[in-house]
């Protein structure tokens, strides 16, 4: 795009992101690369289009430069950004040629699993849910032949159960199938799937990768830029409009140069506090990987990268309404829904989730955000009392 990068030096993933790429704008020297709002592009006299941008729904060089970044952060070829993570899962789901089987976890993100569960059948998509902390469950609910993905969450919302994504890839490579990972909650810090054998790793960029709770994203990272699910995909967000807007990949651009800063120490604020709670006598179970007795604390030691995020849920003595009490005397944590923003958020999930919903009715999920520690464990300590 005429911009000079850093080529001399190949620069740590860190530092690509810091830096937003280390772009800089060819015209102006900018550091931080303008907003490109043009919707259209100019054709040549000769009818062509050398610089390959054409029009807005496909082309934007702000939303290129967040997903190079992404790109980078995941150590894939390509990366597509949509307008939500929504959007990127359920655009990848309809890039399937179809009829497919695929299989999902029983746990995760409830917004997708109600898709999968009611809209998908519509699409030619049948589905099997299968208890994903279990390798051989997975493998088992694989039909060969039919089986054309294989989606996994990992540590899953809102019990941060884990799935091996290793195992998980080779049981999706003896099936000829695909695996996808919605490695939202473990973000590229903690975790790179591509490396671990995953197809393609989705964000909700909502999250942990924009982390100031004012922008909608989702992106999809393949571990192939030449994959018929990579074309699939990019006609989804084409033909639907699935796409990111010029500001929000702006704004996203920024969010994700702070992101290691801030997840490593979101990472440890959560370790902390879990351990701080874990025998608290108002809490019965503290749902954390970082846990010595959390049930894969081992796996999550292998592929967490040394950190064990930043959510952890926690189950309140005396059920639902003690739970809802709780957060109801909470002042320093905000209740809301979402996750992974700077601001330290607390959700009592089962009132969002409604029925068949795997949550307990007494958790509670929390969401770490950057506020002194003490604070927070002031807070929920004074609320638990
Ligand atoms: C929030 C979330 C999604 C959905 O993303 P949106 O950006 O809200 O559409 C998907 N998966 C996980 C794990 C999430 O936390």
């Amino acid at each position: 795009m005429g911009n000079r990068r850093n080529d001399r030096h190949t620069a740590s993933r860190e530092t690509f992101c810091v830096q937003g790429t280390g772009a800089i704008d060819a015209e102006t020297g900018a550091i931080v690369p303008p907003v490109h709002i043009t919707t259209t592009y100019e054709r040549e006299p000769d009818n062509s289009y050398p610089k390959s941008f054409v029009y807005g729904r496909a082309d934007n060089a702000t939303v290129r430069s967040a997903e190079d970044v992404i790109t980078n952060l995941e150590g894939g070829e390509t990366t597509l950004l949509f307008g939500s993570g929504m959007a990127a899962a359920v655009s990848l789901f309809l890039a399937l040629p179809r009829p497919a089987h695929v299989v999902a976890p029983r746990v995760m993100y409830w917004s997708l699993r109600n898709w999968l569960a009611t809209d998908a059948g519509s699409h030619g998509l049948s589905v099997t849910f299968a208890d994903a902390t279990q390798p051989d469950a997975v493998r088992k609910a694989v039909r060969p032949g039919a089986t054309k993905l294989i989606w996994i969450e990992t540590p899953s919302n809102p019990l941060w159960s884990l799935s091996d994504i290793a195992a998980c890839a080779d049981i999706a490579r003896d099936a000829g199938a695909q695996l996808a990972v919605d490695s939202t909650a473990c973000t590229p810090v903690l975790t790179q799937p591509i490396a671990l054998g995953a197809d393609v790793v989705m964000h909700s960029a909502t999250k942990y990768l924009n982390g100031h709770s004012d922008v909608l994203a989702g992106s999809l990272t393949f571990a192939s830029g030449q994959s018929p699910l990579l074309d699939g995909a990019s006609s989804v967000r084409g033909t639907h409009g699935a796409i990111l807007g010029p500001f929000e990949g702006a704004l996203l651009l920024r969010g994700m140069r702070t992101l290691f800063v801030r997840v490593e120490r979101q990472c440890r604020t959560a370790a902390n506090i879990a351990s701080h709670f874990g025998s608290h006598p108002g809490i019965s179970e503290v749902l954390y990987p970082g846990l010595v007795n959390h049930p894969q604390h081992e796996l999550a030691k292998l592929q967490m990268g040394g950190l064990f995020g930043g959510m952890l849920s926690m189950r309140i003595k005396g059920g639902q309404q003690a739970a809802i009490d709780t957060a109801a005397r909470l002042s320093v944590w905000k209740r809301a829904t979402s996750l992974g923003g700077i601001e330290s958020l607390v959700e009592h999930r089962a009132s969002v989730e409604g029925a068949g919903s795997p949550c307990p009715p007494d958790l509670l999920r929390f969401s770490v955000g950057l506020e002194t520690q003490d604070d927070l464990i002031d807070d929920l300590a004074e609320a638990l009392a």
